[in-house]
């Protein structure tokens, strides 16, 4: 392969250049090896362009740039001065924001209005968010007696590999190049090979702010080849992964062998509890968008609801009707679609198969189980599912489904809900419902969870830590955490009388 760009007409009809090489160096060049990898629109099946894929010598290529920037001018910068490049960047991805949001909707599925509204937005508030800690990441001083001073400085890491999920292509990319570039680091960026299309134009955007060369380097490829020799490479010095928990483990293991740093933000099956004085209808309502947003395509989507039994019927019919009112399956381009298609065939296979184990293992089929029909019978089209009357062992309550598919169940006393709550190797998120103060934080104790909503789902806000307990990963994104995570503490202690 040698075509680096290609002009495209979006279903939109947004016309725009889309780049398709290697971005190594703030140049873009072909892969190694001339392979490539073709993306694929999910909505009809065909494919949109073929990007290059790396090999492992490109990732050497891409880590001796980052290297060098690390060494270089990036390490000495004002701090001051990163911000104002991560300001600039968000200045310019807001300015591109239609052909972000076209580019995620196209390539992955979502729909135009949540990836304009939610993931090119939140992209823009990390950036601004993270701009703004770049001169603020302060040490500290310990004074411990009269003949010692010590001081604490938190410094970059060095080169991170960023390994990024198809669910959220921009908006988890960024939500690690914010950080890491504000703490002083450089980064190999590796799209997923499923939606690489918003990295790559990202990538221009990047440059175009001014950031010097070889700070962010972004690479397509498999997660087998490229992935693993990111994560065993010798000279990049932390990992920062979104994805699943097995590849989670495996990207663990490579790095074992550097003792590279590792933040991990894997997969969930978040609970939401409904008490019996919950405001019925808006548990209905957050309960419904905390799993069917995004095709139920999120890490924390509240994909287990358990509803104490004099309400049970109750939550199930309005959750059923909430669907139905709401669930609009279609074209993620019209604005009237909820639900677009799933990623790839794969996804959708998987989700479908799920449909076929929860009927097999006797859960009630409350509405969809079934693939969704369009006009042109074409796309990764499901229709939503909703199960009850599940109980804890089944492999629909256990596994991580990633679709637009929820298991109800009804509860008696509130130490049966916390427990099933907690009986997965999950703990990713978790959702209380009642009007109940006491209750609410008493139960919130007891969940292990890295994060807790009450009255609420999946309401994440870039000021706040995001991350998991148990298999749901480790480490901490967004918030102060967020960029703590991309810096070592190096202590310095000092005789002030100069003798033993
Ligand atoms: P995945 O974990 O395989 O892929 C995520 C990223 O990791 C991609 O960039 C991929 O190329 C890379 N990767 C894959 N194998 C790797 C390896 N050995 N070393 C290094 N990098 C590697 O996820 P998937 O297969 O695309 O999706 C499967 C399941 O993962 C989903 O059904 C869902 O359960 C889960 N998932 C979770 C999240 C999340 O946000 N927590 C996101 C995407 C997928």
């Amino acid at each position: 392969m040698s075509d680096l760009h290609v002009y495209l007409i979006a279903p939109n009809g947004l016309k725009f250049k889309q780049p398709l090489g290697l971005f190594i160096d703030n140049e873009w060049r072909s892969s190694s090896r001339g392979m490539g990898i073709p993306t694929i629109n999910p909505a009809n099946e065909e494919e949109i362009c073929t990007v290059h894929a790396a090999d492992t010598k490109d990732v050497d290529m891409a880590v001796e740039a980052a290297r060098r920037a690390f060494n270089g001018e990036w390490r000495t910068l004002d701090t001051s001065v990163r911000g104002e490049l991560l300001y600039k960047l968000a200045g310019l991805i807001e300015q591109h924001a239609d052909v972000l949001a076209t580019i995620d909707a196209w390539d992955n599925g979502k729909t135009y209005h949540a990836a304009r509204n939610e993931d090119v937005v939140g992209a823009i508030s990390l950036l601004r968010y993270y701009a703004g800690w770049s001169d603020k990441i302060h040490g500290k001083v310990i004074d411990p007696n009269a003949d010692k001073l010590a001081y604490v400085m938190r410094e970059p890491i060095g080169v991170c590999g960023a390994i990024i999920p198809w669910n959220f292509p921009l908006v988890n990319m960024v939500t690690k190049v914010a950080p890491a570039l504000a703490a002083g680091n450089t980064l190999i960026v590796k799209a997923a090979e499923q939606t690489p299309l918003s990295a790559l134009y990202f990538a221009n955007l990047v440059k175009e702010a001014g950031i010097p060369a070889g700070v962010v380097n972004v690479l397509n490829g498999t997660g087998r080849e490229v992935g693993s020799a990111i994560a065993a490479h010798a000279d990049i010095d932390m990992i920062t992964f979104t994805g699943s928990t097995p590849t989670g483990k495996q990207i663990m293991k490579n790095a074992a062998s550097t003792l590279k740093r590792v933040t991990l933000e894997t997969g969930g099956k978040s609970p939401m509890l409904v008490f019996p004085d919950a405001d019925l209808e808006q548990a209905v309502r957050w309960g419904h968008r905390g799993i069917m947003s995004n095709q139920g395509q999120v890490c924390s989507a509240t994909s287990r609801i358990f509803v104490h039994a004099d309400i049970y019927e109750d939550f199930v019919n309005q959750f059923k009707a909430e669907v139905e009112r709401i669930s609009k399956v279609g074209d993620p381009f019209h604005s009237d679609t909820f639900q677009g298609p799933q990623v790839t065939r794969d996804q959708f296979d998987r989700v479908l198969s799920y449909m076929e184990t929860g009927k097999r293992e006797g859960a009630r089929l409350v509405c969809g189980g079934k693939a969704f029909k369009n006009v042109r019978g074409k796309g990764f089209y499901v229709a939503p599912t909703v199960f009850a009357d599940v109980t804890d062992s089944m492999a629909i309550v256990q596994d991580e489904v990633f679709g637009p598919f929820v298991v109800i169940a009804p509860f008696h006393e509130e130490s049966e809900a916390i427990k099933r709550a907690n009986s997965t190797v999950f703990g990713l998120g978790a959702s209380v419902f009642t009007k109940d103060i006491s209750r609410a934080l008493r139960v919130s104790k007891r969940i292990q969870s890295g994060t807790i909503w009450i009255n609420s789902s999946n309401d994440d806000d870039v000021r706040v830590p995001f991350g998991g307990y148990k298999q749901s990963g480790f480490g901490r994104e967004m918030g102060e955490e967020g960029i703590e995570a991309f810096t070592i503490t190096k202590s310095v202690h000092i005789n002030l009388n100069a003798r033993l």
